[in-house]
């Protein structure tokens, strides 16, 4: 079981108090409509398969309910940081 700090809360709490929302930082293209078939596809659907340091939106569904940034080993399954929506991380830019 892994531990999870809520960036709202200030918590530290088991992982069943929340969610995982999928990669973070996944801009929305401004114009959909002007989007190709292909480029709408990959926003939709393609995201990276990172093998390390894996930047992810995660949600306190047991608690505040608010979503946030962590910033996730994929092989040891550890949570290295975890920061607020539209905040930098500590370790690095929000890119990716
Ligand atoms: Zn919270």
């Amino acid at each position: 079981m892994i531990q999870v700090r809520c960036p709202y809360c200030d918590a530290l709490l088991p992982e069943q108090e929340f969610a995982y929302a999928g990669q973070a930082h996944i801009a929305r293209p401004e114009d959909p409509s002007a989007e190709t078939d292909e480029a709408w596809r990959d926003y939709l659907y393609i995201r990276s398969n990172t093998r390390g340091l894996h930047k992810e939106r995660w949600r306190h569904v047991h608690g505040c309910g608010r979503f946030f940034n962590a910033i996730r080993d994929t092989v040891s399954d550890r949570i290295q940081e975890t920061y607020r929506m539209f905040e930098t991380p500590a370790g690095g830019s929000a890119d990716e």
